[in-house]
C-alpha cells in the first residue's frame, strides 16, 4: 500500500508529537513525584528531629525514671503531635517503644537492626528508606535518626514513619492530569497537523496532477498557486516547462504536419528506412505504386516487405557506403520503371531515419524514349529504301544504262517512283509532326454527315474506279449534324477509303455508312455519337494485327503496302484526327469478308488540343 504524502506528514507529525509529548510527561511525572518524595522526606527529616527532641526531653533531671511504658506514653504523645508512627528503637534493634503497636505486643516486635533506615542511622546517624510497612502493608518513608542518650548507655534510634499515599494521590493526580493534558494536546496536534499537511500538499497534490495530465499529453494545463515557497517555485518551474513543451509540440506538429501535406501531394513514392534497413515511414505514392498500405509496411524489413532483389541490393549499399546512389527498377507485375534516389539521412540508432528512397515512376518517360527510338529507326529505315533504290538505279544509269534509251526510261521511271514514295513519306511526316506539334488546331463546326460522305466520295471516286470497285453508301435516315473539323474528316475518311481500295482486289465492293451510337466515353445507352464506317471485301486485317495497326509504320505486310504505294502512317494520322476530335477508332472483321474500321465521334463535338493529346497518348 503507498501512502501518500498528506498521510506521511501528517501520521510523522502525530507519532513524533506523541512521542514528544508522553516522554515529556514521563518525565515531568517522574521529576515532580521525585521533588514530592524529596519534599516528603524533608518534612519527615523535620518531624524526626522534633520527636528526638522530644525524647530528649526524657533525660532531664526533673523528668520520672524512663520506663518502657513511659517511653510508650510519649511515643503515643508524639505520634498524637507530629501525626506521624513513633518507633524507638534500641542500639542492638530491640523495638522499645511504637505508637503504632499496643503496648502488650512491643516485647513480640522483630527486631529492627536489619532495617535499613535503622541501620544507617546507627552507621551514620541518619538513615531514611521508603518501601510496604510490615506492620500496616502501605507503603510508607521511614526516616531514623540517632538518639545519643547521655550516661554513656548506649544510643538509641528514633524513627518516625508516615504512609506514601498522600504522595501517591498526589502522583495519581498528577498523572490524571497529564494524560488529560496530554491527550488535548494530541486531540491539538491531529487538527494541526492534518491541517499542516493539508495545507502543505494540496499545492503538492496539484503539481501532481498537473504533471500526470502533462504526462498524457495534456500540454495546455496550468498550476495556479500563491504560494511564494519551494512548492511555489517548483510549481512555476513546472508551468515553464509546461509552456515550452507546449510550444515545442506545436512547432512539431506544425512540422509535421507541413512534412506529411508534402509527403502526400507528392508524386513520387518517399519512404525512410533505419539503419537496420527497417521502414519507418512511407508515403501514399509509394504505397499505391507497390500495392501495400502504411500500416502493414511499417517496422518491417524492406527486404521482406517488397522481395525485390535489385532493391534489396541498393539498400544494402547504401547502409553500408553512407553515401548517395542511385538505380531503376522494373516491377515484376506492373511492368512500372521506378528510378530511385537513395540518399543517407543522418540517423544511426534504430527507429532513426537512416536512409531516405524517393521513387519516380518514369515508365513514361521510358515509354517515350523507346517510342522516340523506335520511330527514329523506323523513319531512317523508310526513308533509306528509296533512297537505296534511287541512288542503285541512278549508278546504274550513270554505269552505261544512260546509253540505252530503253534502259534509262524504264531506270528514270523507277527514280520517278522512289521519289514520289519519299515525297509521300515526307508529306506524311510532316503532317504527323503538324498535328503532334500543335500546329493544326481542328475547328468545331456543325457538320451535315451526309454532304460530308458526298464530298469524300467524290474526291475518292475515280480511284475507285481504276480498280472497278463499287462504291456503297449506307446512311442512317436522320442523321443529327455532328461538331467537327470539316476538312480533316474528310481526310480521315479519304485515307480509310483509299486504304480500303487499296487492300481490296480489283471489283470489290467498299461500303461507307454512318449511323446513330451510345456515347464512346459515357455508359448512358441513349445516341450521342455518330459511327462512320468504312467496310470492303477485300484482304482483311488478322485478329492480333488490328490493334497495332494505327501504330506509326505498322504494317501486316511490309511489301504489299510497299508495292501499293502505302508510307505506313495512314492509320496513325486518322487516329489523331478522330482522337483529336474526342473520339474512337477501330477495325474489326467484315463479313463475310475484309475489313470493316469504324469512327465513332460524339455528336456535340469533344475536341482536345492535338498537342495535349499527343501528349498522352503517342503512339
Ligand atoms: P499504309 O500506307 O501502309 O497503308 P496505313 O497506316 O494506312 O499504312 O495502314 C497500315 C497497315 O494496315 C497497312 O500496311 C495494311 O497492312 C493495313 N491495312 C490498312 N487498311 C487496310 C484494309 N482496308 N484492308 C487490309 N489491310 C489494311
Amino acid at each position: 500500500m503507498s501512502w501518500s504524502i498528506r498521510w506521511k506528514v501528517a501520521i510523522g507529525t502525530l507519532v513524533a508529537v506523541a512521542c514528544g509529548l508522553l516522554i515529556a510527561g514521563w518525565m515531568t511525572v517522574r521529576s515532580l513525584e521525585q521533588r514530592a518524595l524529596t519534599q516528603f522526606g524533608e518534612t519527615l527529616e523535620a518531624k524526626a528531629k522534633l520527636v528526638e527532641y522530644g525524647f530528649l526531653a526524657l533525660f532531664h533531671s526533673s523528668t520520672p525514671a524512663v520506663t518502657l511504658s513511659r517511653l510508650q506514653d510519649i511515643a503515643r504523645d508524639l505520634g498524637i503531635r507530629s501525626s506521624a508512627r513513633i518507633t524507638l528503637i534500641a542500639s542492638d534493634g530491640t523495638v522499645l517503644a511504637d505508637n503504632a503497636v499496643r503496648d502488650v505486643d512491643i516485647p513480640t516486635l522483630e527486631n529492627h537492626a536489619s532495617r535499613p533506615e535503622v541501620s544507617q542511622a546507627l552507621a551514620t546517624g541518619q538513615g531514611q528508606d521508603v518501601r510496604p510497612s510490615h506492620t500496616t502493608g502501605e507503603r510508607t518513608m521511614y526516616h531514623a535518626r540517632l538518639l545519643r542518650v547521655p550516661h554513656d548507655r548506649a544510643p538509641w534510634v528514633v524513627r518516625v514513619a508516615l504512609p506514601l499515599a498522600q504522595v501517591d494521590r498526589l502522583s495519581d493526580e498528577l498523572k490524571r492530569q497529564l494524560l488529560l493534558a496530554i491527550g488535548v494536546a494530541f486531540l491539538l496536534t491531529v487538527t494541526l497537523s492534518i491541517w499542516l499537511a493539508h495545507s502543505i500538499t494540496k499545492p503538492l497534490s496539484e503539481i501532481a496532477s498537473a504533471a500526470q495530465a502533462l504526462s498524457t499529453g495534456n500540454s495546455t494545463m496550468r498550476i495556479r498557486t500563491t504560494a511564494q515557497d519551494e512548492v511555489g517555485l517548483l510549481a512555476s518551474t513546472l508551468n515553464q516547462m509546461a509552456d515550452q513543451l507546449h510550444t515545442k509540440i506545436e512547432e512539431l506538429s506544425e512540422d509535421r504536419a507541413q512534412l506529411l501535406a508534402v509527403l502526400t501531394s507528392m508524386v513520387e513514392g518517399v519512404m525512410v528506412l533505419d539503419a537496420r534497413g527497417h521502414v519507418l515511414q512511407i508515403n501514399p505514392a509509394l504505397e499505391r505504386m507497390f500495392g501495400i498500405s502504411r500500416v502493414d509496411a511499417r517496422g518491417r524489413p524492406c527486404a521482406e516487405l517488397f522481395r525485390h532483389q535489385r532493391l534489396n541490393n541498393l539498400v544494402t549499399t547504401i547502409l553500408q557506403a553512407r553515401t548517395p546512389h542511385e538505380d531503376e527498377i522494373v516491377l515484376p507485375l506492373s511492368g512500372r520503371h521506378l528510378h530511385i534516389e537513395a540518399s543517407p539521412a543522418g540517423g544511426e540508432r534504430d527507429n532513426e531515419a537512416c536512409i531516405v528512397l524517393v521513387f519516380h515512376d518514369v515508365t513514361d518517360v521510358r515509354r517515350l524514349e523507346k517510342i522516340r527510338k523506335d520511330f527514329v529507326a523506323n523513319v531512317s529505315h523508310e526513308l533509306r529504301t528509296p533512297l537505296t533504290s534511287i541512288k542503285g538505279y541512278v549508278e546504274a544509269l550513270l554505269d552505261g544504262g544512260k546509253d540505252d534509251p530503253s534502259v534509262a526510261g524504264r531506270f528514270l521511271n523507277i527514280i520517278l517512283k522512289q521519289s514520289d514514295r519519299l515525297n509521300l513519306i515526307i508529306e506524311d511526316l510532316l503532317e504527323l509532326s503538324k498535328i503532334e506539334s500543335g500546329q493544326i488546331s481542328l475547328k468545331e463546326e456543325p457538320i451535315d454527315v451526309r454532304a460530308l460522305v458526298d464530298r469524300t466520295l467524290s474526291t475518292i471516286k475515280p480511284i475507285a474506279d481504276r480498280k472497278i470497285h463499287r462504291l456503297v453508301t449506307a446512311l442512317d435516315p436522320s442523321l443529327p449534324l455532328i461538331a467537327g473539323d470539316d476538312d480533316r474528316l474528310v481526310q480521315v475518311l479519304t485515307n480509310l477509303l483509299d486504304n480500303a481500295i487499296k487492300y481490296t482486289p480489283e471489283g470489290g465492293t467498299i461500303t461507307l455508312g454512318a449511323a446513330s451510337a451510345p456515347s464512346p466515353y459515357t455508359s448512358d445507352p441513349t445516341p450521342n455519337a455518330i459511327d462512320l464506317f468504312v467496310a470492303d471485301t477485300g484482304i482483311g486485317i488478322p485478329e492480333k494485327d488490328r490493334p497495332r495497326v494505327f501504330e506509326r509504320f505498322y504494317r501486316v505486310d511490309k511489301a504489299r503496302s510497299r508495292d501499293l504505294g502505302g508510307t505506313g502512317l495512314g492509320l496513325a494520322i486518322v487516329k489523331h484526327l478522330v482522337e483529336g476530335h474526342g473520339g474512337q477508332v477501330w477495325v474489326e472483321a467484315n463479313h463475310p469478308q475484309g475489313s470493316r474500321f469504324v469512327v465513332r465521334l460524339p455528336i456535340k463535338g469533344g475536341k482536345r488540343s492535338l498537342a495535349q493529346w499527343n501528349q498522352d497518348n503517342i503512339v
